[in-house]
């Protein structure tokens, strides 16, 4: 099956569903079937919050992985002015966070709310990108009104629709009434957010897990997962697999488990999305943060995908490449020159075209650690991970021209950058991006 073909895929777990538990098929878990599966509490005081996350060791779920107990203490005394719940997920590979706004999005508003009644917010925003989920969040918002309200106003607002308006800052000037855009300097929200006052921002998931834990508390919580990271995590399945899905999963599953799980047959594994890297030896890999570093990878934006050798993977690699170029902001040079530089020289070496692979490697070595966000270091890690994966393909290019196969499309990207030749597309009906 195709990668790009599963644009909402099914939904399961591994072991006992915690955030998806009452979702069954395609179902919206309703304000009074949410409230028989998480029975509320009083909400937390920010002292007890802030322990409980220490106790589970939360980490925030939207690729950066930063402990969100640091975060909580990062603010100031008063607290935050602003809490923003970033449903933007921009990145191709992922789905977890639009199934959880679609399917229980009362546990994400528990967990908002929960969140700014400890840190004395005013404001309380769900931004999203898509039409489903901006739909599913303003029912449930709606359907919460009609039941006695909560003690803040949810607002509902949209994303800019890419992959980095959805990087934290650049989501908080746009709550804020900016463009969707990073500052352009390395800003941190919890002292200057929204309005230059102190805010709180995470991603959907970490949002979900929060409301979990306000509900069942932190030993409950901790009854799943590892001691590292007690709990479970939402992963994307995509690509070479029988039954793709977004599947839950006790932190700590090993990968062949979820391989074995979704019916993969065989290929290259990319963990962690186009931030990510690609698996040596899945084999060895256990599916939490603390593991996935061990192993060189990165949990990331929770995806796991299976490319098959159907594809020239120089051909894919350079797809994403310049998409990743496409998608940054250009106002930084390392994007503005490093990740174009890079589709550039990528798409030499995928057309045959060995001459620029210097070049190639010298902006590898130059481009990390000098943009305002993070997107460059992303990109560049993915970039390197997949030469490094896909070694005896990057030879073939460079010393017979090529490998042999069509550029299928089978990594998924958005936009203008996603255009496939027609002979791929005629290889392969159906896929497309
Ligand atoms: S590093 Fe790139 S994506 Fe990040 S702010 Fe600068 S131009 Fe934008």
């Amino acid at each position: 099956m195709s990668i790009a073909s599963v644009h909402a895929p099914p939904i399961r777990s591994i072991g006992a569903p915690r955030l998806l538990a009452g979702v069954v098929g395609n179902s919206v878990v309703g304000l009074v079937e949410h409230r028989g599966l998480h029975v509320r509490h009083a909400t937390p005081g920010r002292d007890r919050l802030t322990a409980d996350v220490r106790a589970v060791r939360l980490l925030g779920r939207g690729g950066a992985e930063f402990p969100v107990a640091l975060k909580l203490e990062a603010l100031p005394a008063g607290g935050a002015e602003v809490v923003i719940v970033n449903g933007s997920e921009g990145e191709p590979l992922s789905h977890k966070d639009r199934s959880l706004m679609r399917h229980v999005p009362h546990l994400v508003l528990d967990g908002a709310l929960a969140t700014a009644a400890a840190l004395g917010a005013r404001r309380v925003v769900v931004a999203a990108d898509d039409e489903e989920s901006l739909c599913a969040l303003g029912s449930a918002v709606a359907e919460r009104a009609a039941n006695g309200g909560d003690h803040l106003t949810i607002e509902v607002a949209r994303g800019g629709g890419r992959f980095v308006t959805g990087e934290a800052r650049a989501l908080g000037n746009m709550v804020g009434g900016g463009t969707a855009a990073p500052p352009g300097r390395r800003v941190h929200l919890t002292e200057c957010g929204v309005g230059a006052r102190p805010t709180f921002l995470a991603n959907v998931e970490t949002f979900a897990q929060l409301g979990l834990l306000t509900a069942i508390g932190p030993f409950d919580f901790a009854t799943t997962g590892t001691s590292e990271e007690p709990g479970t995590s939402l992963i994307t399945v995509t690509g070479a697999v029988a039954r793709p899905g977004v599947i839950e999963v006790p932190n700590g599953v090993p990968l062949p488990v979820l391989l074995g799980h979704v019916g993969a047959a065989g290929g290259a594994i990319l963990v962690g999305g186009y931030h990510g890297a690609w698996i040596d030896d899945p084999a060895q890999v256990l599916l939490n943060r603390p593991g996935l570093h061990c192993a060189g990878g990165r949990f990331g934006a929770g995806s796991v995908t299976v490319l098959d050798d159907a594809s020239c993977p120089v051909g894919e690699i350079a797809r994403v490449a310049r998409w990743l170029a496409d998608e940054s902001m250009r106002q930084c040079g390392p994007c503005m020159f490093g990740l174009g530089g890079l589709a550039d020289d990528l798409a030499a070496l995928a057309a045959g075209d060995g001459r620029r692979v210097q070049h190639l490697h010298h902006l590898l070595q130059i481009t990390p650690g000098r943009g305002a966000c993070a997107h460059p270091d992303g990109a560049v890690g993915f970039l390197r991970s997949s030469l490094r994966c896909f070694g005896s393909d990057v030879d073939r290019h460079l010393h017979q021209g090529g490998c042999g196969r069509p550029v299928l499309g089978l990594l998924p990207i958005t936009g203008a950058s996603s255009t496939v030749s027609s002979t791929a597309r005629a290889v392969r009906p159906g896929v497309s991006s």
